[in-house]
């Protein structure tokens, strides 16, 4: 959906850091509370290293970010139940919602959550957060999706050279968090970062958060500064060596335009990124990003273990894997005695 509302806005080339100086002025915190990731650990070297973390190399967490409409998704995850139950032919409300924002030269993702809204209570049909949550189950997943975070994370067990190595993933999407809450996949993800509304504040449900293609950046910033709390502002310098997951750890899998600031990112900081298309249909938007230097790679949307898709992520795992290990012999190099 994102793809329809946003195209032609020419957002892609703004400055991704500027992200990093949106706001407010606070002393970064910890992360907070994000979901227990999975670790890859060897007993027998975590035993041997059970010193305090401060005095252990400690950038072994790879994270891999996910956009999710066009990417995990074939469709716009409002297609597969919002939409066809207000009787909505998907085509015409985006068509419209990119007629009205133009008109009124209003911010596209905004104006899809206010008419979305808007539609309901004009067939007077109440849908509430319980609802929307209830709608994540419809929403379909590209082959193998359901299989590859469990697999991923065996293929980084077995590869990983060094101990501890932590596995993450993490979705930054500007689709709804509430319907990816009722998606079957929710539970493989440290967290996600959606757009969100507020239910009970207005008669009609108010955008509470909005996640542009470029605000999207902000949520790679986060990753990579351990600054998961949204109530926490992003904004502090903080060095590289204090971020948690360098963005060389990190690879972005995006499908099209709206993923170019966070691609540009990655890639302008260290990190990497793989752009998808739908099995069977054109790979002409994935072409256009690799020449243009955006991504590493492309594949289509074919996650099942040894797909192409599966086996270009592990040749950057391997990567990934053996940069870490080098990073760590020479970190106790220059911490050993
Ligand atoms: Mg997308």
């Amino acid at each position: 959906m994102v793809e329809r509302v946003t195209r032609g806005q020419g957002a892609g080339e703004r400055a991704p850091e500027q992200a990093e100086r949106v706001s407010a002025v606070r002393e970064p915190q910890p992360v907070k509370a994000a979901r227990p990731a999975k670790t890859v650990r060897s007993p027998a070297k975590a035993v041997s290293r059970a010193a305090p973390a401060a005095s252990a190399f400690d950038k072994k967490t790879i994270a891999l970010v996910y956009d999710f409409d066009g990417t995990l998704s074939p469709r716009p995850m409002q297609e597969y139940s919002f939409l066809p139950q207000l009787g909505l032919d998907p085509k015409e409300f985006w068509a419209e919602c990119a007629k009205v924002a133009r008109e009124h030269e209003a911010d596209p993702l905004i104006t899809y959550m206010h008419l979305m809204y808007r539609k309901a209570r004009e067939k007077n049909l109440r849908i509430d957060r319980k609802d929307l949550v209830a709608q994540g189950a419809a929403v379909e997943l590209y082959p193998g999706v359901k299989e590859w975070f469990d697999a991923i994370g065996e293929y980084v067990k077995i590869r990983a050279e060094s101990s501890g190595i932590t596995l993450r993933h993490y979705l930054v999407s500007s689709g709804l968090a509430e319907i990816i809450e009722g998606t079957a996949i929710r539970r493989h993800f440290t967290n996600v970062f959606a757009s969100e509304y507020w239910f009970d504040a207005y008669e009609t449900p108010f955008p509470k958060r909005v996640i542009t293609d470029t605000g999207k950046t902000q949520y790679l910033f986060r990753i990579n500064k351990g600054i998961e709390d949204l109530g926490q502002s992003i904004n502090d310098h903080m060095p590289e060596s204090e971020r948690p997951i360098p963005f060389s750890n990190m690879i972005y899998f995006g499908d099209g335009d709206t993923d170019v600031p966070s691609m540009a990112l990655m890639r302008k900081s260290g990190g990497h990124a793989i752009a998808v298309h739908s099995p069977g249909e054109s790979a002409k938007k994935c072409q256009e990003l690799f020449r243009a230097g955006r991504v590493d790679f492309f594949a289509p949307a074919d996650y099942s273990r040894g797909s192409e898709l599966f086996r270009r992520t592990c040749l950057l795992l391997d990567r990934m894997l053996g940069d870490i290990r080098v990073k760590e012999e020479a970190w106790e190099m220059g911490h050993g005695p």
